[in-house]
């Protein structure tokens, strides 16, 4: 299985924490404590959950609850499973009975929104799902070539724009409603990701939002938005600023083959509340995998 492979980094930051806890006796926990505390943060777990699972780690060895090295291991392995599954997040795409169901996938350039998007329709046509593209990104005239290839490479069909200065929320409506007539049970959304600063992009994905919600007589089943893995905790204020603006329902953290360090899977989950629903590990067909959270944590504390 290739899901993870690539938090050799995260793991070799946190190997050291065995090690620490190997030869941990009650006399040395503080100095303990603060080495682990520094290889968490090393990993881009960010200090306010850092903090939080040291301070009760200390607690819970101090009041002999923790009695050894290896105890204190699982309880920290525990605590980072309860920041991923806290809140009852689900990491399953939540679809429901509607169909189409409308999945609006959104995020800046360069982060993998399409390669995703085409390893999602990949995916869901795999399990049996009728899957239309919609190519939202009119912005940027080569997005909507780069979907048209991942249509064909999965055997999709897809709605373009059919001439210049089309906008983006129109193409979406005539997109589902497309999918409703034709029987479509998915309807896969892309988006335009020019630069999240620039205030007409968040205007223009409130109107995409508002025009698939009115095609469907509802609101898109799932918006999820891709984050580049590599970029770590750096990813942060560029998530709070489109959950803000169109509600994230999901995160798909691409690159997690490469150079990301694992702790800011976790900062992500717990700073806005969101559950990682995809990892992207790769850049072809089958490298999207659904996240599983009790995975992850085996894989960066083995
Ligand atoms: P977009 O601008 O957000 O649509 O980004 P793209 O989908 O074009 O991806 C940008 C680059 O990242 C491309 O070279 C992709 O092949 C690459 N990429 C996307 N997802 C992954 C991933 O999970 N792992 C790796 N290694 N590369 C990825």
């Amino acid at each position: 299985e290739k899901v993870f492979s690539g938090f050799s980094k995260t793991r070799d930051n946190l190997a050291v924490i065995d090690e620490l806890l190997l030869y941990w006796n009650l006399s040395d926990t503080d100095r303990v404590l603060d080495e682990l505390e520094e290889a968490l943060l090393v990993a881009d777990f960010g200090p306010r959950i850092t903090i939080k699972i040291v301070e009760s780690l200390r607690d819970d060895i101090y009041s002999g609850k923790l009695k050894s090295g290896s105890e204190i291991k699982d309880a920290l392995k525990r605590s980072v499973l309860n920041l991923l599954t806290a809140k009852g997040l689900k990491t399953e795409l939540k679809l429901g009975f509607r169909k189409p169901a409308v999945i609006m996938v959104v995020g800046v350039n360069g982060g993998g929104k399409t390669t995703s998007l085409g390893k999602l329709a990949n995916r869901l046509k795999k399990e049996g799902t009728k899957v239309l593209l919609a190519a939202g990104d009119t912005f940027r005239a080569a997005a909507t070539d780069q979907l048209e290839i991942w249509a064909e490479r999965t055997g999709c069909e897809i709605v373009v724009a059919e001439k210049e200065n089309v906008k983006a929320s129109s193409v979406l409506s005539q997109a589902v409603k497309r999918g409703r007539e034709q029987g479509f049970d998915v309807v896969l959304c892309d988006t335009s990701g020019r630069l999240h600063t620039n205030y007409s992009l968040m205007e223009e994905l409130v109107a995409c939002k508002k025009a698939v919600g009115k095609a469907v007589s509802g609101a898109p089943n799932e918006i999820l938005q891709v984050l580049d893995g590599t970029t770590g905790l750096n990813m942060l204020p560029q998530a709070r600023e489109f959950n803000d603006v169109v509600g994230v329902t999901g995160l798909i953290l691409t690159k997690l083959d490469g150079s990301a360090r694992g702790g800011c899977v976790v900062s992500v989950v717990d700073e806005l509340g969101i559950p990682v629903k995809f990892v992207g590990v790769g850049e072809k067909l089958d490298d999207l995998q659904p996240f599983d959270p009790e995975a992850f944590v085996n894989a960066i504390f083995p």
